[in-house]
């Protein structure tokens, strides 16, 4: 298997030739929050797949809903057709989702959920215009923000690793200061950086109102950022400023979504609904692929209006909606009541309070970001002049690796070790994920 991975399969975001030599585990089963290998190596899940299995592995209630949808259809399409999940899951996100969310368009992934609220942001300005408007061709986005992979989603990041090489396709955005980096400029102190990020949201949103077609935003927390936080108040001052200005607001909760920050969604936090949400990763509890971008009656109504043919929103895929997923989806919602998950993460969260407060005066620990189930530990050569390590040396790597030797998969994003446990995960195995996951930094640095 090894030597067959080694010939046919391209990873993702990763290094091949590093891939090849260092020999990752092959996964062959799961169950509650481990995973194991092919050579019987049995693995603490510290990072719930790719952020997505919010249950774990093998959920009974899961694996249940999607055989009973087996035993009646995998798939039908939602072109001319429609499906009993697919009906049943927009009601239950509509009940969920902060008020006024009263639409539901499903694709696949957490960059096409994005990609297509900003179609759909563009095309309704567009069906709106007058000749006298100039079109809006503008986005607005969060430094250092990532929303995926395709050349929309893309064109509204501020990662240079992803944007860099495809600049020349990519179309025009402008990058909001994020308030809560830690790398902001020196000049800045905690309060001041603050209050100059919201002089530049201001500024930014002014000056280009009339050509900004929407401004996407994870709330709260950047995830793939390094898990980067915005001040409480953050979220609601863009909220009103790109209500004032008439921009719509896409709110990513691909990442934060579904628990993750405490509460179902990251925007009930500051009582803000957005005019799109996005959500994918948890939603189907990391079982099959599905994302829902939500939107509201005005946003709707400007591609309803009349019968006409290019006024309909034309982008659609093959699996659409797709009838496993759903059922997986309406499972996954339902365990949130049953399970009382936003309880558990109050705890997982009162634990990793607890726990992180240990590497407070650790001399490789520049900043513990914490949130929810969600944790970026950032490593740094020195921590009085937050010097980083050089690139060379993959410290985060190396964290994950010495981790993964004692049982426990987390990833980096660059030197920020990532911990995103699954919100139904049990406390007592985030103690386990905290003692290995120390233990590693420790020895990684050494
Ligand atoms: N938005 C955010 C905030 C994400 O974290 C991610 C994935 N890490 C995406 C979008 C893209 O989701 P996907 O990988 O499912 O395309």
């Amino acid at each position: 298997l090894r030597s067959l991975d080694n010939e046919h399969v391209w990873h993702p975001f990763t290094q091949m030739r590093a891939h090849r030599e260092e020999g990752v585990p092959i996964i062959e089963s799961g169950e509650g929050f481990f995973l194991t290998d092919v050579d019987g190596k049995t693995y603490l899940d510290g990072v719930s797949s790719l952020w997505c299995n919010v249950h774990g592995h093998r959920v009974p209630a899961i694996d249940q809903a999607i055989r009973d949808q087996l035993d009646k259809v995998a798939h039908s399409t939602l072109l001319g057709l429609a499906s009993v999940p697919s009906i049943e899951l927009a009601e239950d996100l509509v009940k969920r989702a902060p008020e006024g969310l009263t639409k539901v368009f499903y694709s696949d992934s957490g960059s096409t959920a994005v990609e297509i609220a900003l179609k759909m942001a563009f095309q309704y300005h567009a069906q709106k215009a007058t000749p006298d408007t100039q079109p809006r061709t503008l986005f607005a986005c969060m430094q250092h923000a990532y929303h995926g992979d395709t050349i929309g989603s893309v064109s509204v990041g501020g990662i240079s690793i992803f944007h860099q090489i495809f600049g020349q396709l990519l179309f025009e955005s402008v990058q909001i200061p994020c308030p809560s980096a830690y790398h902001r400029p020196t000049e800045y102190t905690k309060a001041g950086y603050l209050e100059f990020c919201e002089q530049e949201l201001e500024r930014l949103i002014v000056e280009n109102h009339e050509r900004l077609a929407a401004f996407v935003i994870e709330p709260l927390v950047q995830g793939a950022a390094g898990m980067l936080m915005h001040p409480p108040g953050y979220l609601k001052r863009v909220r009103e400023l790109t209500a004032r200005y008439g921009i719509p607001l896409i709110a990513d909760e691909v990442a934060v979504g579904l628990g993750r920050t405490g509460t179902m969604f990251a925007c009930e936090q500051e009582d803000v609904t957005p005019d799109f949400l996005c959500l994918a990763k948890g939603i189907t509890g990391g079982y099959l692929p599905l994302a829902a971008t939500m939107t509201t009656d005005e946003i709707f109504s400007a591609f309803d209006a009349e019968p006409d043919e290019y006024k309909a929103f034309y982008h659609g895929h093959t699996y659409t909606g797709n009838s496993l997923a759903c059922a997986a989806a309406l499972a996954t919602l339902e365990l949130f009541d049953s399970e009382q998950t936003l309880d558990n993460v109050k705890q997982i969260a009162e634990v990793l309070t607890q726990r992180l407060a240990e590497l407070k005066d650790h001399p490789h620990v520049g900043e513990v970001r914490h949130k929810g189930s969600m944790v970026g530990i950032e490593l740094v050569a020195d921590r009085e002049t937050k010097a980083a390590f050089p690139a060379s040396k993959r410290m985060g790597h190396q964290v994950t690796l010495v981790a993964r030797k004692q049982g426990v998969i987390v990833r980096p994003l660059g030197d920020v070790v990532v911990l995103m446990p699954a919100p139904g995960m049990p406390a007592e195995l985030i103690h386990q994920l905290c003692d290995v996951v120390f233990a590693a930094i420790d020895e990684a640095v050494r």
